[in-house]
């Protein structure tokens, strides 16, 4: 399987060669989709990947880095449809989230468009909540609320999710408040942990998970904060210094997992 990260920044101001979070797994031909910041359908696009290989969306929380570009992909995906005279190839596009009124709102905005945002497929949505989202031929998508967010009347707002596929597992993070808000994935180990570093140094969590002795064989970091922006260099020396292989995610990058 492979590792698409369209976008690797938190929510900063733009930032040059940075857009905001996006990942994409390519699994049996098909691609499965966590969190849409700006542009991520355009990244993706120009980077070879077939939008209508998408149907299932994650979002982990509504915040704008994490969903700003959610439009612009449905609305790619229908484009191309379109352009293509082809439907999306592995039936209607479900955008998992665990606030509806995002959905909804980017909706409003689509049917808002170009012929109304009329499809020969269907745009659909389910609410996350702590269960197994998705459970196909290829993989299964866990998600855990984090508190990142505080729950409210609708339920949890933010989410950690976890990817079994090719007897691989794998964690991302989405947002969290602290590390420990995963310590049950972390403790039941993983294969490849995408960490968000924009609220934690990347330092203290190789740190971290070097001293608890959690069993996650790859670390991976995204979703940059001004720690790594203003010093990649500095800050990835500093986390190889605790964990040789840990690696900083950049735009456009594609890994083999
Ligand atoms: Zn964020
Ligand atoms: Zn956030």
């Amino acid at each position: 399987m492979k590792l698409y990260i369209f976008g690797s920044c938190s929510g900063t101001e733009p930032f040059e060669a940075r857009h905001h979070t996006a990942l994409a797994l390519e699994i049996g031909g098909r691609f499965y989709w966590f969190d849409a910041g700006e542009s991520c359908s355009y990244t993706a696009h120009l980077l070879g990947v077939d939008l209508l290989r998408v149907s299932d969306i994650f979002i982990s929380h509504p915040h704008m880095d994490h969903v700003g570009g959610l439009g612009n992909l449905l609305w790619t995906i229908r484009k191309l449809s379109s352009v293509k005279g082809e439907l999306p190839q592995f039936g209607d596009v479900t955008v998992y989230t665990p606030n509806t009124d995002t959905f909804d709102g980017i909706l409003k905005v689509l049917r808002q468009t170009e012929g109304n945002y009329k499809c020969k497929y269907q745009t659909l949505s389910k609410k996350i909540t702590d269960s197994t989202l998705l459970n196909d031929e290829n993989i299964k998508v866990e998600a855990k609320h984090n508190l990142h967010l505080p729950e409210t009347a609708e339920g949890w707002q933010s989410f950690s999710f976890r990817v079994t596929a090719e007897n691989k597992r794998i964690v991302y993070s989405g947002d969290l408040k602290d590390i420990s808000d995963i310590t049950e994935y972390l403790e039941e180990g993983c294969d490849l942990l995408l960490m968000e570093t924009g609220h934690h140094s990347a330092e203290k969590i190789c740190r971290i998970i070097a001293d608890k002795k959690y069993p996650v064989k790859e670390l991976c970091f995204l979703h940059h904060g001004r720690e790594i922006l203003n010093d990649y260099d500095g800050t990835l020396k500093r986390a190889r210094a605790i964990n040789p292989n840990v690696k900083f995610a950049n735009d456009k990058d594609i890994l083999d997992v």
